[in-house]
């Protein structure tokens, strides 16, 4: 049997492969078109490492908790 989990995303941080907990909502304007959204995902430990990161850029433009922007997807 496959193991169909949609409901166990890894957290996107370098070597981490903790559960998802987190959804960094972000957008590069050199890249991409304003209402574009890229997605980090983050474990509980890893949320403020990546939106630091993104925020220091400009490019952060939303953190989600998984459950509701998984939810507001369908
Ligand atoms: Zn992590």
């Amino acid at each position: 049997m496959l193991p169909e989990d949609p409901g166990s995303p890894i957290c996107s941080a370098k070597g981490c492969r903790e559960a998802a907990v987190w959804v960094l909502a972000w957008n590069n304007p050199k890249l991409h078109t304003p209402e574009r959204r890229k997605t980090w995902l983050a474990c509980e430990e890893h949320r403020e490492h990546l939106s630091a990161f993104l925020g220091a850029r400009g490019f952060l433009k939303d953190v989600v908790p998984f459950a509701e922007w998984s939810a507001a997807d369908r």
